[in-house]
């Protein structure tokens, strides 16, 4: 039950690991899915090695960049990484609507398979990060996420880009081939362009449009 469980206020003291531990304990490893977006491998390393054979999903949306696909079965076999792949419905075929309709796009090619995802799990574990973007700056580390039924645990929701950099030195994570390219952060192929130095990293996301998040963490 939702209602009994008290997130504690500690929580966001913990390191990244522990905090994936704690929702381990709390709901169960097998309650849990973690989605990962593959722009880097910071989440998938801090969830499989708190908890190895923790469920990760990448929500196929028809238009990721082949180099994600690629990167994603790459720390599958490093890192062992129990991986699943959830597409859109069967009716959903690759279309123009990203061109005329990106919160249509993303409705159907993310948010309704995430919710397929999460069906049945007590929580679900992101990489957002309150570094991301002026819209995540307050995101909480652990918090009831009451339209889809379950809690949502941040593990990496502390960590500034420093700190990414650190824990990817530290344990040698390989990086996404488009990071040195100029895409800082990386989503789908038509929706996605290269930052300059300097540029806020979620800009090359929905360049031109008021759109900043596809509706996953809204
Ligand atoms: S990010 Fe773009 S291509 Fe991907 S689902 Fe959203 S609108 Fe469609």
């Amino acid at each position: 039950m939702l209602s009994s469980l008290t997130i504690p206020s500690t929580l966001d003291t913990l390191h990244p690991g522990d905090v994936v531990k704690w929702a381990a304990e709390q709901f169960g490893a097998q309650n849990l899915v973690v989605t990962a977006s593959f722009q880097d491998a910071t989440l998938v390393h801090v969830a499989a090695t708190a908890v190895p054979g923790i469920e990760i999903v990448l929500l196929d949306t028809q238009y990721l960049f082949a180099e994600t696909q690629w990167f994603a079965d790459q720390l599958t076999e490093r890192y062992d990484l129990n991986l699943r792949i959830v597409r859109p419905l069967p009716d959903v075929q690759p279309d123009n609507q990203w061109q005329t309709d990106v919160d249509g796009c993303c409705n159907r090619r993310k948010v309704e398979p995430l919710s397929r995802a999460i069906d049945g799990k007590r929580a679900w574990i992101s990489g957002v990060r309150r570094a991301d973007s002026p819209t995540r700056a307050n995101s909480a580390v652990a918090a009831y996420d009451l339209g889809r039924g379950l809690v949502k645990v941040n593990p990496l929701v502390m960590m500034t880009d420093a700190d990414v950099e650190l824990y990817a030195q530290l344990h040698e994570l390989p990086t996404h081939p488009l990071v040195d390219k100029g895409y800082a952060s990386i989503g789908c192929w038509p929706c996605t362009r290269p930052v300059a130095p300097g540029e806020d990293a979620r800009s090359g996301r929905w360049a031109g449009d008021t759109k900043t998040e596809c509706g996953l963490h809204l």
